[in-house]
């Protein structure tokens, strides 16, 4: 495929993402390269293609479906290390396949941008209330949002989101910002992620124009800040941030706050914005559960039933695929896109064999066992002690509990027996292993802070 042909590809992508979009990150995309299932996209700057990627990957990649092209992943390259384009690629020899996949364009709104002047991040307009399945998991965080949704008086400020990669974090926020959009169109609502928030922040350091972000911050209504645990660690953003929030919260402006964990949790974050974003509401998102799973199934292969003309999908592959699939949503929802365009491609039903073939390396990786070196690795990580000593001989508290902590979380999410784990914890008894096991089990019983730590960890290794 040549940059024409993409060219001409791409200007169906002006509907779905808005023409401000298409011209700022659409338009300078050069496809360097189509091969393997791979499309190879030569991009100014890596932040470029992280924000292409996460925001347009998916209309990207489903554009180039339509147009023959079996596209299963984008990557992106900066100017130039990207590669010649190649002669003849695959993309040409699969240019005859039939269209297989239409974009879910009709879960959408159809207005993927914020208002002009706000230096926001597209909302996704398939992330809203009613698309976002309530579990137990998430029942908690979902009634926040959608309490915060109401945009009447400021309860609790912020509102703290977090939990694990894609369990619905981004799509809470979203639905926040279409729900407030629609119900009051006079408040200014700003989503972003916290990286832009520092692109933002630094490109107006560059052009001198830092009263204007400021001023331009402190205007707004509502201030939504995604993945907050990106600052951590940038210290003149952190500060920046922190200021942003003060000011607002002093106006009695809403703030949503997301994170992949507590804000205590994070790692860098100076302790005046932890124990700020502690002021508010802190909920978080559970991992899911299989009735979850399976909800969220039911509801996409309902809408994608729509799409592939009644292409139906029997309720045991749903199960097999809630079973199967628990590491996060989206891959059970990436899972259940390939499955469609793959069998609507070769024009075969949806069994569970087709699924087990079409899945084969998504069913491999989340069948995959956690290592105890994985456990010893995030614990030693979280404790701030060396993975060595995980294995050697210290009997100090502050060395010895924490290794009891890996000893505990060894012997529950892996199945290896107490003498295995015994082996890699530098060759001790399993009576050693066993009473580790017992001790953390009291203690947690009693010790709210290391019940915590260890939910926290079990997250941290099964997220
Ligand atoms: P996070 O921001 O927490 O990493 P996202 O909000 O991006 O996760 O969610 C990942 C994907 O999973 C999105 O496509 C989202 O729509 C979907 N998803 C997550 N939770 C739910 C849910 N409860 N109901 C429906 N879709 C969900
Ligand atoms: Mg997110």
């Amino acid at each position: 495929m040549t940059n024409e042909t993409w060219g001409q590809i791409r200007e169906g992508l002006i509907s779905r993402v808005g023409r401000n979009n298409y011209t700022t990150w659409i338009e300078p995309l050069r496809l360097s390269q189509l091969e393997g299932g791979v499309a190879l996209f030569e991009v100014p700057t890596p932040f470029f293609g992280d924000w292409v990627q996460r925001n347009y990957g998916d209309h990207i990649r489903n554009q180039l479906l339509t147009s023959g092209a079996l596209v299963e992943r984008l990557e992106f390259l900066v100017g130039a290390e990207a590669p010649r384009p190649a002669a003849t690629s695959s993309s040409e020899r699969a240019a005859g396949a039939r269209p297989a996949v239409a974009a879910p364009a009709s879960q959408t709104r159809g207005r993927a941008t914020q208002d002009d002047d706000l230096p926001g991040a597209p909302l996704d307009g398939r992330f809203t209330f009613e698309s976002f399945v309530v579990g137990k998991p998430n029942e908690l965080a979902h009634a926040a949002a959608r309490r915060v949704a109401e945009g009447g008086p400021v309860t609790f400020n912020p509102l703290f989101l977090y939990g694990g990669v894609g369990l619905g974090k981004t799509h809470l926020m979203h639905a926040i910002a279409h729900e407030l959009r629609e119900q009051k169109p006079d408040l200014k609502v700003l989503y972003l992620s916290a990286e832009q928030f520092m692109y933002r922040f630094i490109q107006a350091l560059r052009d001198k124009q830092v009263m204007d972000f400021k001023s331009l911050f402190r205007s707004v209504d509502v201030l939504m800040v995604d993945d907050v645990q990106f600052i951590a660690g940038k210290d003149s953003t952190q500060e920046e941030f922190f200021h942003t929030f003060n000011a607002l919260v002093d106006q009695n402006k809403q703030i949503i706050i997301s994170a992949d964990r507590a804000p205590g949790e994070i790692k860098d974050l100076e302790d005046r914005i932890k124990s700020r974003l502690q002021c508010g509401l802190v909920v978080d998102l559970h991992p899911t559960d299989y009735e979850l799973r399976l909800g969220i199934l039911q509801q996409k292969a309902e809408f994608y039933r729509g799409q592939y003309g009644g292409l139906a999908i029997s309720h045991g592959v749903l199960e097999f695929l809630a079973h199967r699939i628990t590491t996060n949503v989206r891959v059970l929802e990436g899972a259940l896109t390939r499955l469609y365009a793959f069998a609507s491609l070769v024009g075969r039903e949806i069994t569970l064999e087709l699924a087990q073939d079409c899945l084969a390396d998504i069913l491999r990786a989340s069948d995959r066992k956690l290592s105890i070196e994985e456990i010893q690795r995030k614990v030693a990580e979280h404790y701030n002690i060396r993975l060595s000593d995980m294995i050697g001989p210290k009997r100090l508290r502050t060395i010895a509990r924490p290794r009891q902590v890996a000893m505990y979380l060894s012997k529950q999410l892996t199945s290896r027996s107490l003498p295995e784990i015994g082996r890699r914890f530098g060759g001790r008894d399993h009576t050693t292993i066993m009473h580790g096991v017992r001790k953390i089990e009291e203690l947690a019983a009693l010790d709210s802070q290391l019940a915590d730590d260890i939910q926290l960890l079990k997250r941290l290794l099964q997220g």
